[in-house]
């Protein structure tokens, strides 16, 4: 079989059989990391011998320390696995004796695993030992052999590696300097209770920072440098002698800095003092600063969590046990019902991240990232499917992991930590309630109920949004905890990190909390009582009168009509814009219709879909329909994308669908033919370059002719900074701007959005967006063509004053804020707005444009 051309340089190398047996076709094999091809590509072999010999001539560069796998590196660069058996690391080296060692170099034929056949067939799942290229990047063809061979007699593959130079690389570096193996010094751990999860956690931060694979280990055993709770399984204490062994393009810049780090005990106090990574603030290790203390018995005192006031009784949160049966029979199914769990979990997880990505909520999306790390950790899932190899049942065995992880980390004293116990509990929960189909039940509390609870979880909360629960009370964490930012994404009042009392207090009994000063006030006077409900009145009374007036449009005291539109993502929330007295929908995210499934929808469903939002809002409504906005920190699960090193600056929005032009004409048609029953705009994202906008713009007019149908108007997002200081030479090309304030602010300060540290300073009232806000409206109004702002300042009150000022014309905003944005309106003068707008472009910092508004007289 052949897998691809050849070049006419290329070098030939012939693998001999490494063991007597049949050949058997890679993809038949009954574990997908091979069958797919995940190792990578070569052939198996049903052994008839007990020794495994080398294939070709090469040197030892990996013997895995259970003995049963081992890699050969030719001198043309190629690098071969061989993995003796299938879940054979599972017997810990029992039944193999390795005969040669890393570094040892090896001829065609040489012996270098024997292995007990029969103790590890009794064993194991299999016998089948697997001979792969784990660098196809290398090799252009690849011919395989069928039949029975004999070993060190008849070829199993043959390898052509492309454009090869004996000794060198195409860049005409020596082999050695590609992908070596680095192994640095030996190391003796300073940290005197050894790598525990603060420093290991300190040490996988630093280890993700390398695209290398990095191991640590100790005697015989390795971990994966990258996870925490690897490293902690490897149980390295005080004085132990460990190695970094590290294998990739970055290998030796990788071993130069965490040698370093773990020499000097990855920054426990009692080691000396090292550079950490920026990513990993000192501040973050240090353990939690003491619990504030009241002396007065009726205040207790919290962090001030999310701002607000409430008033109402104290229900204590009921814990959800889902129960699972100890044992099964069937491992292999087992593994496999895991495994697909996880996967499940892993696409809700994303589809939750992705759902909240732009709604101003940086912290909130961040949560959902950290989730995602989890469910990827290599240990946690060793640990589980180990379990499941002794008897226990996925679910069991799942169940079991991720609990006592979660009390190790919580043990530990460090808020880090402790709050990514909380993070484990809750994704090992999700892929739980998958596993067992269990429903977790929503319980439903009393009206006008203050949770209390130890802690919460993301989901926890979740299940809260609708219920009765008015505000809430943790014992954990602090005002950065992730119970924090999603009680602000909730518009709720909390205090989290409260006395330990808190949880001694009965249920219903009446309380105030305050979330602005982190209080929880008990046996309330009757005139406390009345202050604070007059001004939750007040707030009511406010938002009420904004709902009534929430039909009438926004015009400002000088007669100045701005558009206030929604951000919509699918049907429901286009009707719930008009019941709050949208004017139309700004930005329709087309992306949240092609995810949650598992393959793209097709164009008379795609269709379907625009048409019906379209027929909700009525000829009158005009909607701003964004083409497919994938890439970045959106993905779909089905469309393969390569892994980016920055996925914010690579194929994202526009580059992707002019990389795969036929989603993008399917969806193209699909709005064309929608677009007859509404007022329809079509918009572009990302662009940057006006080339991208031409490509479009052609491919949606040659779809429109052979459709038909009328011309649609064109508009970009302006969210590239090359898009806003070009505006000019775009606006001649479209007919109105659409600003995405949460990318533009990423890309002109260069902060990632979703990064939680930097959270405070992705402000898109610094000055330097507001300029660029300006530039835009300046160059589109050379042409006569409107701009508009469907980023989350649209909806920040701080904001709306300015982006009127420097004449913008439609706020898109989030559907419920509707009415209030419409009300604030209402209040302004354009002239007012346009003296404020020329003051904040001046200013240096986004504080002091905030601090502008806040002045009493402006
Ligand atoms: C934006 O970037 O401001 C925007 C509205 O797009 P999204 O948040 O969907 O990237
Ligand atoms: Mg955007």
């Amino acid at each position: 079989m052949v897998m691809a051309h050849s070049a006419p340089t290329a070098a030939r190398v012939t693998l001999t059989a490494p063991i007597s047996g049949y050949l058997i076709s890679i993809d038949q094999v009954p574990d997908p990391v091979f069958a797919e091809k995940m190792v990578g590509d070569g052939i198996s072999i049903d052994p008839t011998s007990e020794v495994l010999c080398a294939p070709c001539a090469g040197e030892v560069i990996q013997l895995h320390p259970a003995n049963h796998a081992i890699t050969l590196k030719t001198a043309e660069g190629i690098e071969i696995l061989m993995h003796i058996g299938l879940d054979t690391v599972m017997l810990k080296g029992e039944g193999f004796r390795p005969i040669v060692g890393v570094g040892d170099r090896v001829q065609v034929g040489d012996r270098l695993i024997e292995f007990d056949a029969d103790a590890v067939a009794l064993n194991a799942k299999s016998l089948l030992t697997q001979v792969v290229i784990t660098n196809m990047e290398r090799v252009s063809e690849l011919s395989l052999q069928t039949g029975s061979v004999t070993v060190a007699q008849n070829p199993v593959l043959e390898v052509l590696v492309e454009g090869h130079v004996p000794g060198t690389t195409a860049n005409g570096k020596t082999e050695a300097d590609d992908d070596e193996i680095v192994v640095s010094e030996p190391i003796t751990i300073p940290n005197p209770t050894g790598l525990h999860a603060r420093p290991a956690a300190v040490l996988s931060t630093m280890a993700k920072q390398y695209t290398s694979t990095i191991h640590l280990q100790r005697g015989d055993t390795q971990a994966n440098a990258r996870s925490v709770t690897s490293i902690m399984g490897l149980q390295v204490e005080h004085g132990d002698r460990v190695t970094l062994v590290a294998k990739g393009a970055d290998a030796k810049a990788a071993i130069t800095a965490l040698s370093e780090a773990v020499s000097a005990g990855l920054g426990e106090e009692s080691a000396v003092a090292i550079a950490l990574p920026a990513s990993i603030a000192q501040s973050e290790l240090k353990a939690p600063p003491p619990r504030p203390k009241s002396d007065d018995p009726d205040t207790i005192l919290g962090v001030a969590a999310s701002p607000g006031l409430a008033v109402g009784h104290i229900q204590h949160v009921r814990q959800v046990d889902i129960r699972v049966t100890e044992t099964a029979t069937d491992a292999e199914q087992e593994k496999h019902r895991l495994q697909q769990a996880i996967a499940q979990a892993t696409l809700e997880v994303e589809s939750l991240r992705a759902s909240i990505h732009g709604h101003g909520n940086p912290g909130k999306a961040a949560i959902f990232a950290a989730h995602q790390e989890l469910l990827d950790d290599p240990a946690l899932l060793e640990m589980a499917m180990s379990a499941i190899a002794k008897g226990k049942s996925a679910e069991f065995a799942w169940k079991q992991t991720y609990h006592s992880q979660a009390a190790h980390l919580a043990g530990l004293q460090n808020e880090l930590l402790a709050q990514r116990a909380n993070d484990l509990r809750d994704v090992g929960m999700r892929v739980l309630r998958l596993l067992t189909g269990a429903d977790v039940e929503t319980h439903r509390y009393p009206l006008k109920t203050i949770l209390v609870a130890e802690d919460l979880t993301p989901s926890d909360m979740a299940a809260l949004e609708h219920s009765n629960v008015i505000g809430f009370c943790t014992l954990a964490g602090g005002a950065t905890s992730h119970v924090a930012i999603l009680a602000r994404a909730m518009g709720m009042p909390a205090i989290a990190g409260a006395e330990p009392r808190i949880m001694e207090l009965a249920n219903n009994i009446p309380v105030i909390l305050d979330g602005t000063k982190g209080t929880l006030r008990l046996n309330v006077s009757p005139e406390e009582l009345r202050d604070v409900k007059q001004q939750i009145e007040q707030q009511i009374a406010k938002q009420d009168a904004d709902l009534r007036h929430a039909f009438n449009p926004a015009i400002t005291t000088d007669g100045h009509r701005v558009e206030v539109v929604a951000n919509i993502a699918k049907i429901k929330d286009a009707e719930d814009a008009i019941s709050l007295g949208g004017e139309g929908v700004g930005l329709l995210r087309s992306e949240f219709v092609f995810m949650d499934r598992t393959a793209a929808p097709s164009e008379d469903e795609q269709t379907g879909i625009y048409r019906s939002i379209l027929e909700v809002l009525g000829r009158d409504r005009p909607m701003v329909l964004r083409t497919l906005d994938i890439g970045g920190d959106k993905p779909l699960p089905y469309l393969s994308m390569p892994r980016e090193e920055n996925p914010f600056l690579g194929e994202r929005g526009i580059r992707l669908q002019l990389d795969q032009p036929e989603l993008f004409r399917t969806q193209l048609r699909a709005i064309l033919r929608a677009s007859t029953v509404g007022t329809l705009r079509v918009m572009f994202p990302m662009i940057g370059r006006v080339e991208e906008l031409q490509m479009a713009k052609t491919m949606l007019e040659e779809e429109r002719q052979k459709l038909g149908v009328a011309p649609i108007e064109v508009g970009i997002m302006v969210e590239v900074p090359s898009a806003a200081v070009m505006a000019e030479q775009f606006a001649k090309e479209v007919d109105f701007f659409s600003i995405g304030t949460n990318d533009l602010t990423q890309y002109t300060l260069a902060m990632d959005r979703g990064h939680p540290k930097l959270a405070p300073y992705v402000d898109a009232l610094h000055p330097a967006v507001l300029r660029l806000i300006n530039l835009a409206v300046q160059g589109a109004g050379r042409y006569g063509k409107w701009v508009g702002v469907c980023g989350g300042i649209a909806g920040d009150p701080q904001a709306v004053p300015l982006l009127i000022g420097l004449g913008v014309k439609e706020l898109s905003v989030s559907v419920p804020l509707i009415p209030s944005i419409k009300a604030q309106v209402r209040e302004l003068s354009l002239a007012h707005c346009q003296k404020l707008a020329g003051q904040a472009i001046a200013l240096e910092t986004a504080a002091e444009v905030r601090a502008l508004y806040a002045l009493p007289n402006n």
